[in-house]
């Protein structure tokens, strides 16, 4: 780390990821589906409650998988935000689906649950929800609209790990969710992710889409004597090393996750006065939603340029960045996908928005520091 330079996100390791991969290398069981990959397993579905968890080499894999499952078609809708990562609309696109952009809540940026109907025609297959954030879509509601209309729900639990709605864990709600252990998220393994099944329908079939389209998993437990082709798939799976890395930081993820609360809630009390003087909103964190610090941001009032805001950040040396350019605006949203509306909220909030760096380890210091640059900022850098 440069000195004085703030670094948008900084991995943490906990210590005992060498020491986890040593013993795979001992092991001398390097592909994937090994020992490490078990406990991996055995943590997700006893900490989520899925009917099955099985890593994969990234979150976007995982919501492969998913666009595979649920049989997505050329020309099956998929409801889903456009203010999102591209993997979540990337995956139903390559089997020709076709992603319809619903508009946001303004408060926690989620899928605006209220305007979810309007968008259902004959060719819609599923919603995917985005928990943005790590704080939770409305999923009460969002489940009794698939209910009523025989849609699946997939779960972008992405940045969820160790958040909950209502008690229940992000990613096990819907049918299928994904998880991502990408070195920007929480809980990380570099490139890393998963898939949680929850409708146990779909279990045996994830395991043969995840192995090449074979049965080898259930050839691995002795219970059929050969595997076969059986279905369409692909190589979905992790190494061990990746696994035995991983495992070292599921180990450690309640204090990891408290650490990033602690700096979540150190920046949401210091920048209540520019809220309450209406210059930033801070994040919303509806009742029943548990979050996991996933990100700190700030919607920054029209008022003010972000520009100018973001400007002042490189000059201070402090890495903070915005997102996303909505996916329904950008060259291949245009050509894939539809929006349903006119997607104001979108719009208008990811012109606004700001993230400001967190990590395990970012220093009170440090945090002070990223609020002084944005103060100075705000106050030069407003419209009037
Ligand atoms: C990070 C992220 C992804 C992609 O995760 P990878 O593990 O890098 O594939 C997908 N969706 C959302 C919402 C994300 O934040």
């Amino acid at each position: 780390m440069k000195r004085n330079h703030i670094p948008f996100n900084w991995p943490h390791m906990t210590g005992k990821e060498l020491d986890h991969i040593a013993e795979a290398h001992q092991n001398g069981r390097l592909a994937g589906d090994g020992p490490f990959t078990a406990k991996c397993h055995g943590w997700l579905e006893e900490s989520t409650g899925c009917q099955k968890a099985l890593l994969t080499h990234s979150c976007t894999a995982a919501l492969e998988m998913i666009a595979l499952l649920l049989d997505i078609r050329p020309g099956d809708e998929v409801i889903m935000p456009s203010y999102t990562f591209v993997s979540t609309a990337n995956a139903f696109v390559l089997r020709g689906g076709v992603p319809v952009f619903v508009d946001i809540r303004e408060d926690t940026l989620n899928l605006d649950e209220s305007l979810i109907e309007a968008a259902i025609t004959s060719r819609t297959r599923a919603i995917a929800v985005v928990h943005y954030a790590g704080v939770a879509c409305e999923m009460d509601q969002i489940m009794a609209i698939a209910d009523k209309h025989g849609l699946a729900v997939v779960e972008d639990a992405a940045q969820g790990v160790m958040a909950s709605y209502k008690g229940r864990p992000l990613g096990s709600i819907g049918q299928l969710g994904a998880y991502s252990f990408h070195e920007t998220k929480n809980v990380i393994s570099g490139e890393g992710g998963a898939l949680l099944v929850n409708d146990p329908a779909l279990s045996l079939r994830a395991e043969i889409i995840r192995e090449k389209g074979t049965d080898r998993s259930r050839f691995f437990r002795g219970e059929v004597d050969k595997y076969t082709w059986q279905d369409v798939g692909s190589s979905f799976l992790p190494g061990e090393l990746i696994a035995a890395f991983l495992w070292a930081q599921l180990e450690e993820s309640v204090r990891i996750t408290q650490a990033r609360l602690i700096a979540w809630q150190r920046y949401h009390d210091l920048l209540e006065d520019l809220e309450v003087s209406g210059w930033l909103r801070r994040p919303v964190v509806p009742q029943g939603c548990v979050h996991n610090a996933h990100m700190y941001y700030v919607v920054l009032s029209p008022e003010v340029d972000r520009q100018f805001v973001l400007d002042s950040f490189r000059s201070a040396s402090v890495a903070s960045v915005f997102h996303y350019v909505p996916l329904h605006s950008s060259p291949a949203g245009l050509r894939y996908a539809r929006a349903h509306g006119e997607l104001e909220v979108t719009v208008s909030q990811s012109e606004r928005l700001v993230r400001l760096p967190l990590w395990v380890g970012l220093s009170e210091t440090q945090q002070d520091h990223v609020i002084d640059v944005l103060r100075t900022a705000i106050r030069e850098g407003r419209r009037d």
